[in-house]
Formats: C-alpha cells, structure tokens, sequence
C-alpha cells in the first residue's frame, strides 16, 4: 500500500506543514515507521534519533498553531552521513576509534539546515574515515542497495544514498572526496552533487583528505538537492576556502518551462555540451547505452551537443589515490587515543605497545591508507609520489580548465560498472580503487559534479554524471532539471 508520503519533494513537505494538511508530528512518525520496518535490512542507519526528530516536530507544529514564522525547510527530515559533526550526537566516521564520540559542537552544514527547520533523524552509515567505494569497510556492517539486497550500495555515503532511496528521510547529506556522494547515488538512482572546492563549509566534517572533499547534498530530485545547496553553500568564518559571492543563487528550477531553461542557457552565448567519448565507449556497454541515450534527448531539446575527450585522465586515479593517502595519513595521526580516540587505560602499558594498540583499532582499509599515505610523504619517496601526483593534479585541472572554454557542460558515466555484489571486490583494492575512476577527476580539479539516475539494466540503477567549471553549479542543475524530466526514472525503492 503506497503512503501519501511517498516520495514527498521538499517543497511538498514545505507546503503540506506549512497550509496545515498535515503535521510535522505526522511525517516524522512516518518516516520513524519507515526506518523501523526497513533498515533492518538496508542498514543505512547507524544512530536513528527518534525522540529528538518527534520533539522538534511537535514544536515546529506548534509554531503554525501559534502562527510563528517557520524555515524554508520546516519539517524536511534529514539523515546526515557519519562523518559530518552533530552536536550531543554520535558522530562515529564508523569507526572503532570514534565509537563513542559525541560533538561538543555542530557542523556549518547541520546548523545551517536546522536554522531552516530541518528535522534531523539520524546518522548515516558510510566507509570507516570515508575511504572505500561500497560502504563495506563499516563497524556496522555493509549498507545494503535498496533496489536488490545482495548488492551494494556503492560509497563511501551509502548510508546517504540508501536511505532517501529507501525512503527513510527525505534527502540527505554526505561527503565526496573521490566520488562518496556521486557513487552512492548512481548505484541507488537517487541525485547527488559535489559542489565546486569551497562552496560548502567543511567545518566540523571530519577530514579525510580535505583539499579534495566537500560536503553535498542527497536527494530524489535535482530540484530538492538545488534547495538544500542553496541552504548549505556559501561562506563560512569558520572555513577559510570557502568563498564569499553570489554563486549560490540557484533558481526555483522546477517552476520553470523546459524552454525557458533552455533559453536562459543561451542567453550570453550559444550553450554547449561535450559528450566524453572516450571514458564513456570503455564503460560496460549497459552503462554506456544509457550516456549516449541521455545526449540523444539532450539533443531533442534543441541543446548543442558534440564528442570530445580529456587526454590526462590516465593519470587520475593514481593521483587521486596519492594525494588522498598522504592527506589521511596525516589527518588520522591524531587519533593516537592520547589526544583523539577511545579510551583505553594505560595502565600496566610502556609507551611503544599503548600507542601501537590505539592505532590498531583502524579497520584495515584505513591502515592501508596511512601506509600509503606515510611512504609517499617519506623523505625518499616525496618527490617520486607526492609531489608528481600533485604535478598530474594541475595537469587535469589545466586540461580541464581549457575544456570548459570550448563547452559548459562535459557528460560521462558516474562510474563505468553497475552495482556489483557484496564481497565481491573486498579482497581486492585495486579493482575497488577502480571503481572511483570516472568520479575523482572532479575532485582533482575542484570542478561540481552531479550524479543523475537514468535508467536500470537488470534491476539495477544506472547513473549518468555531468561535470561543469568551477562555480557553475547553476547551469549543471538547469541541464540537470531537462534531464530528469526527459528521463522521469523511479528514485524510490519499494522493493522490500
Ligand atoms: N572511494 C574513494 C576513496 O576511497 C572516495 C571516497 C570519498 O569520496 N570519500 O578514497
């Protein structure tokens, strides 16, 4: 039997609270029953606050009865990924090491979203740190993909992903530093985006590599992940990459007329879109039919399109992989359970075995990361790794840089395969690592990016990605917005 609920837009939940057809209380208690019957089986929570979420909606309820202002995003339920602080709530990166940390304070991001009204219910499961492609490498056990049980549900915010596919919060957010957001969301066939390098405060995200990272928006359509990044971006005291302009108007994109998208895209310039040719002919063929369909009702709207290619994407990944292990090899120092960590008693302890037992309660694919991370930064090995993958990173950005003069938008494949089964790449890292193939060159080059469901092939989501230059989040949702309703695919899974 389908809820009423089901599959609520922001603005739906914003006008039914708002106009009175139902209450705060009501949704909340909807969405508690939903994560009640179904994270037992999709595990996308690690801490559910049920008590909070129903005492901020009654008195969110309260405030329309006393005819008090109320937030834009009053009654929005969120789940938010593990790694993105909330004050007095477990805040675990789904680890060993944090499991029992509570914020003394609350990310930008969060008190952003609660100033609006948004009604937090949770934290969601993820990779240990945000280092993995699956949300396997978790204290909790793998999140499980909402379309077939068996499958992943790709990473590392998988917990974001599955959950608003799920429909247990209404969107969410997670971090991508390699593809975390991106990943999750083509494997679940929900909208995820990673906004441009300093749009998004990452104050209180725990680090993992963070000149790469940024905090994005989850969501079932490209008009609710536009709404929660108007809320989230912009600048931050508290984070000084973050810029300070008026990049962050976004439009009401889903009041708008196809056409009148479209021609405000022409507006200064013909617009112009280049279809990444190469990437997209080597990922599996049920991946790479749904591209070239998706530029083919690109085209039907009158849109410019033509092929292109980007030369340095061979050098991407192992970059990528470089800069993020010596950055996470240096940020995870800190959890040495002297000053960050569990608490162990050092009594009847020497020095050298206390430090060497606190460190080893990091799952194994973290160790691997500091490993890497300490040999490439290692005075013998500085110039040979780091300092050539940081040569590679401009060299993309150039490459990309000079791309973006010739086309607004470039299209490729979120990722080149489709969801695969669990355990199937766990014992394997390089095959994991290849999964972020298509996804990390965003991060390298600080550029947005955005994940859009397109279709499914044997039960199984496909995602398509549009890149865009930095800043330009505005005409990635607008090509976005004509993309989703040519494709109208189903971003909710009620399969279990
Ligand atoms: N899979 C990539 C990694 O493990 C990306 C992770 C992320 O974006 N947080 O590094």
């Amino acid at each position: 039997m389908t809820n009423r609920f089901q599959n609520y837009s922001i603005r739906q939940i914003h006008n039914g609270i708002k106009n009175e057809e139902f209450t705060s209380e009501e949704y909340v208690s909807y969405i508690i029953d939903r994560i009640e019957k179904k994270d037992e089986k999709i595990n996308a929570f690690i801490t559910v606050d049920k008590e909070k979420a129903l005492e901020n909606a009654k008195n969110i309820d309260k405030k329309i009865r006393d005819k008090e202002k109320i937030g834009i995003l009053a009654g929005v339920v969120m789940g938010i990924k593990d790694n993105i602080s909330t004050i007095d709530l477990k805040t675990t990166c789904a680890s060993l090491m944090l499991s029992d940390y509570y914020p003394p304070y609350d990310a930008t991001v969060v008190k952003r979203l609660k100033e609006n009204g948004v009604i937090i219910i949770g934290k969601l499961n993820m990779d240990e740190f945000g280092m993995g492609s699956t949300t396997e490498y978790s204290i909790i056990g793998p999140t499980k993909n909402p379309w077939n049980l068996d499958y992943v549900a790709g990473g590392s915010s998988g917990g974001s992903a599955a959950s608003v596919a799920s429909g247990e919060c209404t969107a969410s957010l997670g971090s991508d530093t390699g593809g975390s957001v991106r990943c999750p969301a083509s494997f679940c066939s929900v909208v995820g985006l990673k906004p441009t390098y300093g749009l998004v405060s990452r104050y209180g995200l725990v680090s993992y590599a963070n000149s790469l990272e940024q905090i994005g928006p989850v969501g079932r359509s490209v008009s609710d992940v536009s709404t929660l990044l108007k809320i989230i971006s912009g600048y931050d005291e508290k984070d000084n990459t973050t810029i300070s302009s008026d990049y962050t108007e976004y439009d009401d994109l889903d009041l708008k007329e196809t056409d009148q998208i479209i021609s405000d895209l022409n507006k200064n310039k013909p617009f112009k879109i280049g279809l990444l040719q190469d990437l997209t002919n080597k990922a599996d063929k049920e991946v790479s039919q749904y591209v070239y369909r998706s530029i083919d009702l690109l085209k039907e709207n009158h849109l410019e399109c033509d092929e292109t290619d980007i030369n340095s994407t061979e050098y991407a990944l192992p970059s990528y992989y470089t800069i993020a292990s010596a950055e996470a090899s240096s940020n995870l120092a800190r959890y040495d359970n002297i000053r960050y960590g569990f608490e162990l008693n050092p009594e009847g302890y020497e020095w050298n075995s206390y430090y060497s037992d606190s460190r080893s309660r990091f799952g194994s694919e973290v160790k691997r990361r500091i490993f890497v991370g300490t040999y490439v930064l290692s005075s013998g090995y500085y110039g040979k790794y780091y300092m050539k993958a940081q040569k590679a990173k401009s060299m993309i950005k150039h490459e990309l840089k000079t791309l973006f003069q010739e086309y607004d938008i470039l299209v490729l494949p979120t990722v080149p395969i489709l969801p695969f089964k669990i355990g199937e790449k766990i014992d394997d890292p390089l095959k994991m690592y290849l999964t972020d193939i298509y996804t990390v060159i965003a991060n390298l080059a600080g550029i947005p990016a955005i994940s859009l469901p397109v279709g499914f092939s044997g039960g199984l989501p496909v995602g398509i990605q549009l890149m865009a230059d930095e800043f330009k989040e505005k005409n990635l949702l607008a090509v976005s917005t004509i993309l989703e309703r040519m494709v109208n695919i189903k971003k909710y899974a009620d399969v279990f």
